[in-house]
Order: structure tokens, then C-alpha cells, then sequence
């Protein structure tokens, strides 16, 4: 910018929502906005891009295709966006951003993000990105519950099992045909004397066929029918078993029989890896590859480098679980939020979550009044059919139907209803989780505590038996126990600590 009196620039903006472009004020809004603003700063705009995106969908074409420009570009290094969360959903998109030299202008909150920003502007950034990320999480937990509703009251919660055939919407039968295949195939594998591959051709000696365009199970589908507890008559849904609605195919005694047979087959190195805590998150220093785990003496879990890159010199250096969790613990225990920063969090996210919250109504209403529709088609056919306008048969398929599709949109509004109560909550759940950090990774199960490491630090790598990280945005903040103080020396994105 120093030289030149003209900058160039693109222009980014997004809605977050199908209904809000067609209703057609934000984008046009949002782009007159940034047209304004370049134009009264002596700008010439290069590109526009504009993604249109629900809270669900994560594909940001536009949004790779501005990095991909950005990259290539040598004179243009700065984005005009209306707000930050237009720019970023999470925070990868964060640190696609971060890691190249630009300029970002915010032209609704008054600011510019660049590398030579005060850390107070970075700090605050940061936080927005952050919670942008949590709002979208926000709302596929509802979405999750929603399912786990299904799940408890006995009904599959996606597609039925192979085996079974869907007879309405929430309620599945034995599906006579495949069903033969499935029982076949815990019976022979419940011996435990054959492999997965085996297993494929013997049922298929046997006369029974998998698909009709696939006569030999692949080993991977296999091993997702002999896994499946639902076959003996429950629902397993995150973790937990609920009592299912159906009929089973299998004892349980033959699926704790399968179970145990596939312990003794020899099932490839990756599979048995991924149940280690650690697997795959923590790389060899001196080779890059990924650390992998394995038991010793029966009971302690030890990790190594794979060597799967060739000879490496710490292939045969094995370090216990404990060891690497402690200074993971250690790690986590750093990140402490004072109350300077948390009155200023929550100022900051108030304001920056005024039009999430204005879109989440809008669509609650839009819902109420599709529900509205639905209930007087389901009294006027029920009319209908009293009059005798129409069969029996045609009512009760409709009115079936229609119901169905009640139950829908009702639990969409409760979702939303509750992501928004919940943002609220989650802006200061989350300063209260940055505290008690340590605690929650204490009682978190295996994949809680990997998403927990994973949303916090990143670049885990293992040096003989020290581990090396950094923190991942905003925790590089939280964790150098920085002030939000104006007057704060300048914060380099590469100074992050480092363990
Ligand atoms: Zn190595």
C-alpha cells in the first residue's frame, strides 16, 4: 500500500441462507456496501465473490476461489468483506487466510485485519472467528439430538441396515432376501477361523450373492454388518445402545461371538491403530510420519514412529501414553482467560452476532408458516374425506404424509429455537470452558479429548519424548496470557509458544 496511491482489491460477501438471497437484499446489499466503501478509499475492485451457503452446507466455492486468486495474484493482497463472520466460517478458513501476507478490511466494523495489526485487533478477531464456528456446531448438535430422540424412542436413525427393508418412514422390517446373507455371515465368522476376505467368497460358494450388481461383499462392508449391534435388536447411536423397535436377526450371544472373532483376525495395522488415543495426531519429528500405538505387556499403550517413510532413527524409541498426555495436560492447563478479557469477549460478541440471531428468526417464521399450511391441508382433507370426496385409502396415505412432514419442520424450529438460546449461552460457556479447560479433558472420553486437543493445539510432533505444538487461534492468545489492552506491543502470528 506504501507507494502506490491505488489499491486493488476483491470484493467477498456471503448469506448464510437460500431463503435470505431470495428474498434478494444481502448480497446486492452487502456488495453495494463494499462497492461504496472501495470506491471512496481510491480502490479498484479486480474480482467479486459471493458465496451462498446454509449453516449445514460447507462448500465455499467462491470463497477458494478468491484464495486460489489471491495466491496467483502479485499487486492484490486485499479482501473487502462486510463483517468477519462473512469471511470465515471456522477456523480453517482462519488460518488459510492468516498464514497469506494480506490486508483484510471489515468495512462494517470499522476495521482492517493485516500483518502488521496490534494483537488487541488480532485478539478480537479471533474471538469472532471462533464463536462463528461455534454457532454452526451449535446447531448440528440440535440437529444430533434430534436424531438421538429417534434413536431412543427404537427407530434407525438414517438408512436401514443391510437386511432390512424400510417400511415408512421411521420403521424397518427383515428384508427375507438379504436377511439370509446376513445371518450366514455372522454364523461362518463368529468361528473365528476365517478372514473378512474369506468370508466374502465363502458366502458367495455358498450361493448367496450380496447385491444384485455385487455378488461378493468388499471386506469393509462386511466388517460394517458383523459390527453393527442393530441386528441384535438395538439402536447404537453416539456411543450409546438404546432398545430398538425391530425385529432381530442374530442372538446376542452370536454378535458377542463375532465380535470376539474379530479380534483374532488379522485385520490391517491402520485399523487397530485408530482406537489409540493418540493415533494419527502426533507426527515423528525427525521423519514426519505419524506416531502410532501399540500394547505392551498386555496392558501398557506405547507409541512409535511408523517408519513408514523409510529407516528412521526414532522408529524404535517407544513412549508411553502417560508421558505424551501429561505435557498434552500441561499444554491445556496454560490457556487461562482473565476477567479483562472476558467482559470484552462478550461485548464483541453481542454485537457481532446481531444478524445471525435477526436470520434465525426470520426462518423460525418462515417454518411457522409452512406448519401453519400443512395443518389446514391435514383438516381440510380430513373434510374431504368425510364428505366423501375421497377414499379412505388416498386420505389416509395423505394425512400420513403431511404429518410426517409436521413432525419435520417442528423439530427444525426447536432446532433453531435452541441454537440461538444456546449461542447466547455457548459465548459464555466458552469463556468459562477456556477456564476449566483441563477438568473437561479429564472426564472427556477418547474422541471428546481428541476434539478437544484438536480444536485447541495443532503441529503436534514428538522429539524423542518431548512434544512439541502450537496453539491453534485464538488459544495462542489465551494461553500467552496477553491483555487486551490497547497498548500491547504487536503481535507476530508466528511468535506462537510453543511447548
Ligand atoms: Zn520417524
Amino acid at each position: 500500500m506504501q507507494n502506490s496511491d491505488v489499491v486493488k482489491v476483491v470484493l467477498y460477501a456471503r448469506v448464510s441462507s437460500k431463503d435470505q438471497e431470495k428474498e434478494g437484499f444481502s448480497i446486492p446489499a452487502q456488495l453495494e456496501l463494499l462497492r461504496g466503501y472501495a470506491s471512496k478509499n481510491n480502490m479498484i475492485i479486480l474480482q467479486e465473490y459471493e458465496d451462498v451457503e446454509t449453516a449445514k452446507c460447507q462448500g465455499r466455492t467462491k470463497f477458494n476461489e478468491m484464495v486460489k486468486f489471491l495466491k496467483n495474484s502479485k499487486d492484490c493482497k486485499t479482501i473487502i468483506v462486510e463483517k468477519t463472520d462473512r469471511l470465515y466460517r471456522n477456523l480453517p478458513d482462519y488460518i488459510t487466510l492468516d498464514n497469506m501476507p494480506l490486508s483484510i478490511h471489515f468495512v462494517k466494523e470499522g476495521c482492517t485485519i493485516s500483518p502488521e495489526s496490534h494483537s488487541s485487533e488480532k485478539f478480537m478477531h479471533l474471538i469472532k472467528v471462533a464463536m462463528a464456528r461455534q454457532y454452526i456446531q451449535n446447531l448440528g448438535e440440535e440437529v444430533k439430538k434430534g436424531l438421538k430422540q429417534k434413536a431412543k424412542e427404537g427407530y434407525v436413525t438414517g438408512k436401514q441396515p443391510y437386511g432390512y427393508k424400510k417400511i415408512d418412514k421411521r420403521a424397518c422390517v427383515i428384508d427375507e432376501v438379504t436377511a439370509l446373507y446376513v445371518k450366514r455371515a455372522f454364523e461362518l465368522y463368529s468361528k473365528g477361523d476365517v478372514s473378512l476376505r474369506a468370508l466374502g467368497n465363502k458366502l458367495y460358494q455358498e450361493g448367496l450373492i450380496y447385491k444384485q450388481n455385487q455378488n461378493i461383499a468388499h471386506k469393509t462392508q462386511l466388517e460394517h454388518i458383523l459390527k453393527n449391534p442393530f441386528y441384535y435388536g438395538v439402536i447404537s447411536f453416539m456411543g450409546e445402545i438404546y432398545e430398538g423397535k425391530h425385529e432381530p436377526l442374530i442372538t446376542k450371544e452370536l454378535f458377542d461371538l463375532t465380535q470376539l472373532a474379530f479380534r483374532k483376525d488379522n485385520k490391517p495395522k491402520h485399523m487397530i491403530a485408530k482406537n489409540f488415543l493418540f493415533a494419527g495426531m502426533i507426527k515423528c519429528s525427525k521423519c514426519g510420519c505419524n506416531l502410532s500405538g501399540e500394547i505392551k505387556k498386555g496392558k501398557y499403550i506405547y507409541y512409535s514412529c511408523t517408519g513408514a517413510k523409510g529407516e528412521c532413527e526414532q522408529q524404535h524409541i517407544y513412549i508411553k501414553e502417560e508421558t505424551i498426555e501429561k505435557q498434552l495436560i500441561q499444554a491445556l492447563s496454560k490457556i487461562s482467560i482473565t476477567s479483562e478479557h472476558k467482559n470484552w469477549i462478550s461485548s464483541v460478541l453481542a454485537e457481532s452476532f446481531k444478524d445471525e440471531q435477526k436470520y434465525a428468526k426470520e426462518h423460525i417464521n418462515s417454518l411457522n408458516k409452512q406448519k401453519q399450511k400443512l395443518r389446514e391441508r391435514i383438516d381440510n382433507i380430513y373434510i374431504d374425506k368425510l364428505d366423501g370426496k375421497i377414499s379412505e385409502e388416498f386420505w389416509m396415505d395423505k394425512h400420513n404424509k403431511w404429518t410426517q412432514d409436521l413432525l419435520t419442520i417442528q423439530n427444525n424450529i426447536t432446532a433453531y429455537e435452541k441454537a440461538n438460546i444456546n449461542f447466547i449461552e455457548t459465548g459464555t460457556k466458552f469463556l468459562k470452558i477456556c477456564n476449566e479447560i483441563v477438568d473437561l479433558y479429564k472426564i472427556a472420553d477418547n474422541n471428546e479429548k481428541r476434539e478437544l486437543l484438536n480444536y485447541v493445539l495443532q503441529n503436534l510432533s514428538m522429539d524423542g519424548e518431548k512434544l512439541s505444538y502450537t496453539y491453534k487461534p485464538p488459544f495462542n492468545i489465551f494461553a500467552k496470557g496477553l491483555s487486551c489492552n490497547k497498548k500491547l506491543p504487536r503481535l507476530d502470528s508466528n511468535q506462537q509458544p510453543t511447548g
